[in-house]
């Protein structure tokens, strides 16, 4: 006998009160045909009454459950949140806002079923986005992937993983994720689908510009190194510099010119001030970034979690009883969505 596999689908929400409901529905139209799905909504910190709405959907739906967090994390966290609470031989992390397209779960289902243990999408187009940040987020991940030497191309954190790369993601020890790049970093077979950025299904994104570009820098500190050595590289090069000028100035002193340069020696103290301030700003973010890996503090805090209850879970296969779940589900508690 086959056993049916367990897909946990991960959804982090943060001031989605509004549209979670709806995505949900949506969601599982696609995947309930699938096989046995659990819906893990990680609520990040919220200030609005979107955790109000995880608990009655956990309290009426089936297989549904809440994991609140003490306060805003971030959505890194709130991913690792989830991929910690989840059961499933096969995850998937989507957005709560319906700009992941739900319609591609079966394709993403099949691949994995044909044997692709990470199943990555990636953005057709971004011009849903506006075009500065579209500009943008295309610099960023060129830099990213010359300095780190991950491609995570146009990839968006809407991806499916198998157990094994679940539980290789778990047992990193850093605290501070990228979800994306360690995604990458794992390796495993990948296989990529393409998708259209649908527009939000409710409210407004959460992310400002300050929380992006931090999340860029932040990245790329965890990943590359190499921004450290180029400030080795500038140095090496206004050494030469500084030899050249020497040679020079010695030169015109015994040649018994004199030397008119006050503005050249101006010039050069500001461009070797302004390589040193930038140098010792780049070592101040590694060592920031070390600062917060050494205190050992926990990625995030969960306030709260839904009951497992008996409805939705068998307790002595810490698993979904399906008998159960044909008992529960219904058109009462699933309306109507089409995939
Ligand atoms: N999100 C989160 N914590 C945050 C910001 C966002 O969990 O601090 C969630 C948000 O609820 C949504 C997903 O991350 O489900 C993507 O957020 P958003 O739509 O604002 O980002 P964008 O689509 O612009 O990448
Ligand atoms: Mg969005």
């Amino acid at each position: 006998m086959t056993v049916m596999p367990i897909l946990s689908i991960i959804i982090p929400a943060y001031h989605e009160q509004e549209g979670i409901e709806e995505a949900l529905r949506h969601i599982r139209a696609c995947a309930e045909p699938l096989c046995t799905v659990e819906y893990i909504i990680v609520d990040d910190g919220s200030t609005d009454q979107t955790w109000d709405v995880i608990e009655s959907l956990a309290a009426t739906q089936d297989r549904v459950r809440g994991v609140r967090l003490s306060r805003n994390f971030g959505k890194e966290a709130a991913i690792s949140a989830g991929l910690n609470a989840a059961h499933g031989d096969v995850v998937v992390t989507i957005d709560a806002d319906l700009q992941h397209p739900p319609s591609l779960l079966p394709e993403m289902f099949s691949c994995w079923q044909a044997g692709a243990k990470v199943v990555n999408t990636v953005k057709r187009t971004r011009e849903s986005e506006g075009r500065i940040k579209a500009w943008m987020t295309q610099r960023y991940f060129g830099l990213f992937q010359r300095l780190a030497g991950i491609d995570v191309g146009n990839a968006s954190d809407y991806k499916m993983l198998d157990r094994e790369v679940v539980e290789c993601l778990k047992q990193l020890p850093e605290r501070e994720r990228f979800y994306r790049g360690l995604v990458g970093w794992v390796g495993f077979e990948q296989k990529t689908l393409m998708f259209d950025v649908a527009p939000r299904i409710a409210g407004s994104g959460k992310w400002s510009a300050t929380k992006l570009i931090g999340l860029a820098l932040d990245s790329i500190v965890s990943f590359s190194t190499v921004p450290m050595h180029l400030m080795t590289i500038l140095g090496t090069g206004f050494a030469a510099l500084a030899i050249a000028l020497g040679a020079r100035t010695t030169w015109l002193w015994l040649s018994g010119s004199a030397v008119p340069g006050f503005a050249t020696v101006i010039l050069l103290l500001i461009v070797i001030g302004s390589v040193l301030m930038i140098g010792l700003g780049i070592i101040g973010v590694y060592i920031a970034k070390i600062y917060e890996e050494v205190k050992q503090r926990p990625g995030f805090i969960v306030q709260q979690s839904t009951p497992l209850n008996s409805l939705n879970y068998d307790s002595d296969r810490d698993q979904m009883a399906p008998q159960k779940r044909a008992r529960r589900s219904g058109p009462e508690l699933v309306q109507e969505a089409s995939c």
